[in-house]
């Protein structure tokens, strides 16, 4: 059984992968913020456990194990969010810290619950897939809102930054999921654009918000 501070290792690692499945060990010490030692005696506990490959001045690479075990915890993580929204009333800016400690409890059955009880959810509240029971992940392909073009219409989806500021800053435009926007001009000079959706009739949008809505194109 992975211990909470290698449950956050994984996580790490296989948000920060690139297409390769590579990280780079020092951008992991800055990432969990620790020393290079430290770094390094937890990945050499993390490949006895099997769930990574580490080759001096090399960077690791998780296995299909590792990478499995990440995805369970993510899977944890995010129901942990849904529940608490769907079931317990919480805002989508409130779950992160909480999902972050229910993420590391040793109890399948409690999770199996929760996933029940909310009917099989496929997403979190941000929009992010839910991996399945067996730690494989369901990516759909959005586009950012940025890459879309004036007349559009769309769908925000999901996001791709869930910092608490930014979704405070979502809940003061009353801008949510599922949320329909028409998209009524973009500034060439800054990328900025104006668009317009339910009791809103002109909303600007930084280049820096549109380019963390995920949509899906409708019209
Ligand atoms: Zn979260």
């Amino acid at each position: 059984m992975a211990s909470q501070t290698e449950e956050n290792y994984l996580k790490s690692l296989f948000n920060m992968a690139n297409e390769a499945g590579e990280v780079n060990i020092s951008e992991l010490a800055q990432q969990m913020q620790v020393s290079m030692p430290t770094v390094n005696s937890m990945v050499k506990t993390l490949q006895k456990n099997g769930w990574l490959i580490y080759e001096k001045y090399k960077p690791v690479i998780l296995t299909s194990e590792g990478k499995k075990e990440a995805a369970l915890v993510i899977r944890k993580h995010r129901l942990t969010e849904m529940f608490l929204v769907n079931k317990m009333g919480f805002g989508w800016e409130e779950v992160h810290e909480i999902a972050e400690q229910i993420e590391h409890i040793h109890a399948p059955k409690f999770f199996e619950r929760m996933d029940e009880m909310m009917g099989h959810p496929t997403v979190d509240p941000h929009g992010s897939p839910i991996p399945d029971k067996l730690g494989r992940i369901q990516e759909v392909n959005y586009s950012t809102l940025s890459q879309c073009k004036t007349g559009q219409l769309v769908v925000l989806a999901a996001l791709t930054n869930s910092s608490t500021e930014f979704l405070e800053f979502l809940n003061s435009r009353e801008l949510n999921l599922g949320k329909e926007l028409k998209i009524l001009s973009k500034e060439s000079y800054d990328q900025s654009m104006v668009v317009s959706f339910k009791d809103h009739a002109s909303e600007t949008l930084s280049e820096k918000v549109c380019d963390r809505l995920l949509v899906r194109v409708v019209g």
